[in-house]
């Protein structure tokens, strides 16, 4: 189980995620919903370790900064961060050797394979288009099998076959009991098997529903997101933020 407890992160100035607590339990797909700028990025980064935060996060029990969590957890960013003079294959040796995965070359051509990568082993990080950055990035994140992954805006800049087999990959990966965080801007990507939806908007989570909740609620997904972040219950929610 992946645990949020309290996070509060600051840049400056801008509280970028206020007080956000939520619980993912094994085996389930959440959506994290929301705006540009809600905070979506900076609550994943702060799971996987890139960011000070206060507040605590634990994933299976272990502090998320400990080696026990690390090795649970996975995470496919927006921004592909390739190096420049290491070769596609070179970036899968990289990072299976930095989890001591002396057994990757199967996993990775399988890999390479679904994500139409497996012609450009040999290219260099910057002879790969961004929609191949973005694949490699993607199989980077589903090398060493983690058992929590955490994919920030995955859709971006993917072909549709990409797309196509991504989803059937969030699939595949629930029904193995993965844990999986999806973050998106755009409700109509997340057409696929979810669980639970977390509704985020400036820093803070708005709605939290699960699947069976919506359906009994009447609204569709694009209905709450607006009534949440634009309607009637925006607009109590910032009067109640303004009092306090
Ligand atoms: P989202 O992923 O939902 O688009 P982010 O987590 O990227 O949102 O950003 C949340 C807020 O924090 C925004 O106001 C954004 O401008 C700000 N922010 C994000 N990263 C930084 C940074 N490195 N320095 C300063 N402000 C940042």
């Amino acid at each position: 189980m992946l645990k949020v407890d309290h996070v509060t992160k600051r840049y400056g100035k801008t509280l970028a995620c206020d007080d956000v607590s939520f619980e993912l339990q094994d085996g389930s797909v959440t959506v994290l919903l929301g705006p540009n700028g809600a905070g979506k990025s900076t609550i994943m980064k702060s799971i996987i370790g890139f960011l000070k935060y206060e507040g605590k996060i634990t994933a299976g029990g272990y502090p998320a900064k400990s080696q026990q969590a690390r090795r649970m957890l996975g995470y496919i960013p927006e921004m592909p961060a390739l190096y420049p003079n290491l070769t596609a294959e070179e970036h899968m040796e990289f990072l299976a050797r930095a989890y001591r995965n002396k057994d990757y070359k199967d996993k990775m051509n399988e890999l390479f394979k679904k994500f139409e990568l497996d012609d450009k082993g040999k290219k260099f990080g910057d002879e790969l288009s961004k929609g191949m950055q973005q694949k490699l990035n993607i199989c980077l994140g589903l090398l060493n099998d983690p058992s929590i992954l955490l994919l920030d805006e995955p859709m971006i800049g993917l072909d549709p076959h990409a797309i196509k087999e991504l989803k059937n990959t969030i699939e595949e990966l629930r029904a193995e009991g993965k844990t999986l965080l999806i973050s998106t801007h755009i409700i109509d990507s997340v057409d696929m098997l979810w669980d639970r939806t977390l509704i985020m908007q400036r820093g803070r989570i708005r709605a939290d529903i699960t699947r069976e909740e919506l359906e009994a609620d009447g609204r569709t997904l694009e209905e709450l997101f607006f009534d949440v972040t634009e309607g009637l219950d925006a607009s109590a929610m910032r009067e109640e933020e303004a009092e306090e």
